[in-house]
């Protein structure tokens, strides 16, 4: 699996609520290389959202424009999957879980027993080897994630697109499935683009961290996360460095609210 690299240039887009315009952001830039892990935190409401499903090809950009390997994109970047924070709602509850995750690869074109293998390897890189023929509502909140997880690197992306995933799930699932995302990215080397509000969460994923301005979203500052690459939820945690990062993005948060 190759990875790819997403550049985002001059990306604006403006929400018509018939009553007034929302610049929800504008002039954005930035790139993401092959293979990194890059976070994007920002004040609530910033435009984080509408980032990502433009990238998605999900909601079309008022202007701007995508590169993916240097290629222009328009609509769903080739090679790219998307974890969304809605777990319940992302999967069909009257399927078993495989059947899930075989969907996606059935609409790709993928024959049935290039499927059953693809989905057998997902479901054993997410820990869930057991569940193939269970239903989504018997399995807990973390699990289905995994689940979604599991579907979303069945379709062996290039580029994952990961909105908010962890935000509904219990403090130590949470910090189960960050590890998993954390791992599964050192693994396959696949870039991710992962979405949170969670400023810990972000230094202690990600490689770089973008801090959004408030409406409209633009880059207010990219940060290098130089963090030893071996994490763990309590010694990255307790490294002084870790909390001298989450202190300074705190602070560009908290100035870009204003
Ligand atoms: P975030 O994910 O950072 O919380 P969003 O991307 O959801 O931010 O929203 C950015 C801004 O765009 C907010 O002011 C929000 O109210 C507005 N917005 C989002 N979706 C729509 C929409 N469909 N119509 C009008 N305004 C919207």
């Amino acid at each position: 699996m190759t990875a790819a690299r997403l550049s985002v240039h001059d990306l604006a887009k403006t929400y018509d609520t018939g009553t007034r315009q929302v610049h929800a952001i504008d002039k954005l830039n930035f790139t993401v290389e092959a293979g990194e892990l890059l976070c994007v935190v920002g004040p609530s409401g910033c435009g984080k959202t509408t980032l990502l499903r433009s990238i998605a090809g999900l909601l079309r950009p008022t202007s701007g424009r995508l590169e993916v390997d240097g290629q222009p994109v328009d609509g769903t970047p080739p090679g790219t999957a998307v974890v969304f924070q809605e777990y319940g709602r992302s999967l069909f509850p009257w399927m078993r879980v495989a059947d899930n995750i075989a969907l996606v690869l059935r609409d790709n074109g993928i024959r049935s027993a290039e499927r059953r293998e693809r989905v057998r390897e997902a479901l054993d890189q997410v820990g869930l080897a057991d569940t193939a023929r269970a239903y989504p509502w018997q399995l807990s909140g973390g699990m289905q994630q995994r689940v979604a997880i599991a579907r979303a690197l069945a379709y062996r992306p290039r580029l994952l697109l990961m909105d908010e995933p962890f935000a509904a799930v219990d403090a130590q699932t949470r910090a189960d499935l960050e590890d998993l995302v954390y791992r599964l990215w050192r693994d396959l080397g696949v870039t991710i683009v992962f979405i949170t509000h969670d400023i810990d969460e972000a230094v202690y994923l990600g490689q770089r961290v973008l801090v959004l301005s408030a409406e409209p979203a633009r880059v207010r500052e990219e940060i290098a996360i130089d963090l030893p690459a071996e994490r763990d939820q309590l010694a990255t945690r307790a490294d002084p460095r870790f909390i001298e990062l989450r202190t300074q993005i705190q602070q560009h948060i908290r100035d870009s609210g204003r």
